[in-house]
């Protein structure tokens, strides 16, 4: 589903190596939760498969694309088989929830009945279809980031990436949003997570990668946000 192979980013402005010779293979349907440091190159790994950034050197192939030598007329429809969700929301202040969620797909001029069908199925996904008709100044920030979530997957995306969406949140509701993850998982959607909620990653028992200065220093099938806790293969479980 999504191949990258020996991928180097450097920033030429500032002469920054943000990621450095990645190679990272998943596979249709998994749930990978992508962990390191602040500026260890989550956000660069998920702009260079979005086509926000180009790579310096090596191949990315998405969802059967090539996205390295993509001309950039086709660059929208790579992006039509993603799914984006920001820490920050991004959605449209000045738009009710269901014009926000509606938007997404006229811009891919949908037509009107499918986009009404598709818009209340997915507000019913998120559990917001009695909220379909307030702005986003009149919901929490689990709700806003509800709506966003609901918003990138109407157009029924391939791949849903992910970067810091629980990280204005907190706890309980980072859970709400999870719990939607999970299901839109188990849907059959590939989901890519940036996060640095560590009780999240050690509670989902997902694959996690971890970069470190831009190098994969871990990448496990089912792993938790420590190192040291892998020793124990049941969490807190000492044998
Ligand atoms: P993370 O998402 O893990 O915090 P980033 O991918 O944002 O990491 O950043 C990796 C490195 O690349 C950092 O050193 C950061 O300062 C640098 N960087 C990120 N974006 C840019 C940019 N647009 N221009 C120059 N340097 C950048």
């Amino acid at each position: 589903m999504i191949h990258l192979t020996n991928v180097t980013k450097i920033y030429t402005q500032n002469n920054v190596t943000a990621l450095e010779d990645v190679s990272l293979d998943i596979e249709r349907g998994e749930f990978v939760f992508l962990v390191g440091t602040s500026g260890s190159g989550k956000s660069t790994l998920m702009k260079l498969l979005m086509r926000e950034e180009s790579v310096t050197s090596g191949g990315i192939i998405v969802d059967g694309k090539n996205v390295v030598s993509m001309p950039q007329n086709e660059v929208p429809y790579l992006r039509r088989a993603l799914g984006v969700i920001f820490q920050d929301f991004r959605l449209l202040e000045d738009r009710s929830v269901y014009e926000n969620v509606a938007f997404a797909m006229q811009v891919i001029e949908a037509p009107r009945q499918l986009m009404q069908k598709s818009v209340g199925a997915v507000l019913e996904i998120v559990g917001l279809s009695e909220r379909a008709k307030d702005f986003p100044s009149q919901l929490s920030g689990g709700e806003r980031q509800r709506v966003a979530i609901a918003r990138a997957i109407v157009n029924n995306p391939r791949i849903v990436i992910a970067d810091e969406p629980t990280g204005n949140l907190d706890p309980e509701t980072s859970w709400d949003i999870m719990d939607i993850f999970q299901r839109i998982n188990a849907a059959g959607t590939t989901i890519i997570m940036a996060t640095h909620d560590k009780n999240i990653v050690d509670h989902m028992y997902r694959r996690v990668v971890e970069l470190e200065h831009g190098k994969i220093v871990r990448d496990e099938i089912r792993g938790s946000y420590e190192k040291f806790i892998n020793k124990y293969p049941v969490a807190g479980v000492r044998s």
